[in-house]
């Protein structure tokens, strides 16, 4: 059988290792941590999934805490004043759930399985000198390590990286003990808390290391005030800085979040960066060549919460056009035409994304005011965190916009 070599045991490269396993493939998966290591490690993500992501996952049989995570049925959207009352607010209700599993325990348990299957796995931190001399072995060599030292194989894509710099700055907090929503407590939602010039605050809950939790995460604008997070190395700083932003700004979250504490000692992180696409094929000092997956190849700020959507809707269009190709060798024109595939999707993330990190236009103002009056614009808003392509047909063009919310308020 032909024998694949994943670099990066994340969601993207956990879910094709399994995937093509259950495929008959002889996979081996490289990881920089065991699967203890991650699960009594840091926070990685908020890692909210919708709908379409989390149906890859179970077409696998790989939602395993599909049961005990919670259902995340509606998103909502909150716009600050300058004086911190609440100019709009609404929730828009989701088709299908979503559901956000933290990845210490999802990463964790998805590795144990693929060994338990009798996947070949390597705990290693890959080089280039590395992947190098495996290459050699395998019939293809897929780089799945998010964000880490690996993406130097894979040159920026300038003409689809319009922003060369972090635009916010990230800090999570896991907590317990966050008091339900005020408005419409009988469902979960996804809270987004736009504060015009500081930055977003989204509320959202999860599935952590010990039972349900929420999460409290802070994206400022760099330089400004919520940008403060940089350089905190004890946890419960972190949480207090994150309550007193909340108290200053978002109070309506703070007053529900009094009595929270944090889930556990690596309940926290901070960081930055940015938003880059790269191109997909890497080419190995020996001549050899590599295909980047998921944030390898497409990283994208958090704002909308889509990295995880993206590294599972990668992993999954990466495993068809594997499948289908059968015996035929894995050369450069396969590796970009697979890419070509997945950007099909990423385009459109990496498009609405970027968008979402600058100052809204007029036409998206009124747009985001109008949910608040009327309900098929909110969930519309809601579900297009399922599937961005949605928002071509009425986010970005002014007339667009305008056409859809008089359509809706005509009928
Ligand atoms: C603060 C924050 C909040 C987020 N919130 C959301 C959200 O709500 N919804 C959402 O969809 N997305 C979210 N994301 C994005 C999401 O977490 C990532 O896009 C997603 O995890 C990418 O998956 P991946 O498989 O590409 O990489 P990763 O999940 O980063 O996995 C890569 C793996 O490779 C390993 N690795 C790295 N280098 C090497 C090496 N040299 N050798 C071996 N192993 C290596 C790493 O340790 C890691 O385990 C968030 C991200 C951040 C930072």
């Amino acid at each position: 059988m032909r024998k694949i070599l994943i670099v990066g045991a994340g969601q993207s490269g956990l879910q094709l290792a399994l995937g093509l396993q259950t495929q008959g493939y002889e996979v081996t998966l490289m990881s920089n941590r065991t699967a203890d290591e991650i699960r009594s490690g840091r926070v990685m993500s908020t890692q909210c999934m919708f709908d379409t992501a989390l149906r890859h996952e179970r077409d696998l049989g790989l939602n395993f805490w599909e049961s005990q995570a919670p259902r995340t049925e509606g998103l909502g959207v909150s716009v600050a004043t300058p004086d911190s009352a609440r100019a709009i607010d609404w929730v828009g209700r989701l088709d299908g759930y979503a559901q956000s599993v933290d990845q210490r325990v999802k990463m964790a348990g998805w590795m144990e399985t693929f060994a338990q299957r009798g996947g070949q796995l390597v705990i290693h931190g890959a080089a280039v000198s590395d992947l190098d001399y495996f290459s050699r072995n395998y019939d293809l060599v897929l780089v799945a390590a998010g964000k880490g030292e690996l993406v130097s194989m894979f040159g920026r894509d300038a003409s689809r990286s319009p922003y060369a710099e972090p635009q916010r700055a990230l800090a999570v907090a896991y907590v317990h003990g966050l008091g339900p929503r005020p408005e419409h407590p009988d469902f979960d939602a996804v809270r987004c808390n736009l504060v015009p010039g500081v930055g977003e605050l989204f509320v959202m809950p999860t599935l952590t290391t010990g039972g349900r939790a929420d999460i409290l995460f802070w994206e400022g604008v760099p330089g400004g005030p919520v940008d403060v997070f940089q350089g905190i190395k004890d946890p419960s700083e972190h949480l207090a800085l994150t309550l007193e932003l909340m108290e200053k700004f978002t109070p309506w979250e703070y007053a529900r979040a009094t009595k929270v504490e944090l889930t556990d000692a690596g309940g926290t992180l901070a960081g930055r960066y940015a938003p880059t696409v790269r191109h997909p094929v890497g080419r190995l000092p020996g001549g050899g060549l590599v295909l980047g997956v998921a944030d390898v190849v497409v990283a994208n700020d958090p704002i909308t919460g889509q990295g995880s959507n993206s590294a599972s809707k990668c992993a999954a269009a990466y495993l068809a056009a594997i499948v289908e190709h059968g015996d035929k060798p894995f050369d450069e024109t396969w590796m970009q035409a697979t890419f070509d595939r997945y950007w099909e999707t990423a385009q459109h993330v990496t498009k609405w994304t970027n968008a979402m990190l600058g100052v809204p236009p007029e036409h998206v103002l009124n747009l985001i005011g109008a949910a608040g009056e009327l309900q098929p614009v909110a969930d519309r808003f809601a579900n297009g965190f399922d599937n961005p392509a949605d928002f071509e047909n009425f986010f970005f063009d002014p007339e667009k916009t305008n056409a859809y919310l008089a359509e809706v308020a005509g009928a």
